[in-house]
């Protein structure tokens, strides 16, 4: 039960703006037929679906918003509300056969009033014939339907779907929340600051805090910046000794690269007294570091840093990358100060 009121909570505390909206629109009746929920993972989009459920079917509104008590809101919470309906991908796609039986289940009339809702996850993975099925459905609904479409970005969507709902871009979670959630999990506070500033995707946040990815990229990409930053030629050995380790496929490989760009994104900030940092545990060393070193240097660590990524989309070798950018560091940082 404790858990269940705190998804209610949830919705209201991740996206509270967007609440608020929905909360207008079911007041003034302009509630549309179909909502194109997008956002990152964990950003809130199905707490959000259930919560417009949940303030059009509670019994026992307060102040406007759902209880999250009575038994309308505990059977949506609970995905068993019969006028409640999700669906999400079986396997790898949404398949018609799904949409179907969403429709179904709609067409039994009379289970409960003639509103519905259902709420589609990863709608993008809709195969086309279900896509089809889907549109007919959005354009001819039968009595008060609310279609909630979940979807990470809209681009990832058919067109035709698209065009046919109103769509609601969720924003990411302020990156204090972040960091407190992860520090709830056990992550330590440093690295749950990188981490909120390298993506706000809850399920890549899983794989970074995962066997301590996180703890020793940050190690080891600290080590491998302070050696090239000194023009210490040992840090192009700590490519292959500790960071290739770390970099088990294209996507740690990615985070790498951001996790370098936001040491030189460090320096550029110290250099012009902003206060806010990544790497708080190396403020002091990266302060002197800022100090000693031209404005000029630090932007050609930038434009040294920022392609890599880039590189790296056009299959070019990751180590390959990595120790040709090592090189050029130690030679910006060796003419610091002249
Ligand atoms: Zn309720």
């Amino acid at each position: 039960m404790e858990e269940l009121k705190a998804l209610t909570n949830q919705a209201v505390e991740k996206q509270p703006e967007i609440i608020k909206r929905f909360n207008q629109m079911i007041d003034s009746q302009h509630l549309s037929h179909a909502y194109l929920l997008t956002g990152a993972g964990g950003i809130g989009k199905k707490d959000v679906a259930q919560w417009v459920a949940m303030r059009l079917f509670c019994i026992d509104l307060q102040n406007q918003m759902p209880c999250g008590k009575c038994e309308e809101c505990t059977r949506i919470m609970s995905g068993q509300h019969p006028d409640v309906v999700e669906i999400a991908p079986d396997g790898q796609s949404i398949k018609v056969e799904q949409v179907r039986f969403l429709k179904a289940e709609f067409s039994k009339s009379g289970v409960e009033g003639s509103r519905k809702v259902f709420i589609i996850e990863q709608a993008n993975k809709m195969t086309t014939s279900a896509a089809n099925s889907l549109l007919k459905f959005i354009e001819e609904p039968s009595g008060e339907v609310t279609a909630f479409l979940l979807a990470e970005n809209r681009s990832l969507m058919l067109p035709t779907i698209v065009s046919r709902t109103e769509i609601i871009e969720l924003k990411p979670l302020p990156q204090d929340r972040l960091v407190a959630e992860l520090v709830q999990q056990e992550v330590a506070k440093t690295d749950a600051q990188i981490l909120s500033r390298l993506t706000n995707d809850t399920g890549e946040i899983k794989l970074l805090v995962e066997n301590n990815w996180i703890a020793e990229a940050h190690k080891a990409l600290e080590k491998w910046f302070i050696s090239a930053t000194a023009g210490d030629i040992t840090a192009f050995v700590d490519v292959q000794t500790r960071i290739m380790g770390l970099a088990k496929d294209r996507f740690y490989q990615e985070k790498i690269l951001d996790l370098m760009m936001l040491y030189a994104m460090d320096l550029l900030e110290l250099k012009f007294e902003q206060n806010t940092i990544t790497y708080e545990t190396n403020r002091r060393q990266l302060q002197q570091l800022a100090d000693q070193t031209s404005v000029r240097q630090l932007l050609e660590v930038t434009d040294l840093i920022l392609p890599l990524k880039h590189n790296l989309s056009r299959n070019l070798n990751f180590q390959g990358i990595v120790e040709k950018a090592t090189l050029k560091m130690c030679n910006i940082f060796k003419m610091r100060g002249r």
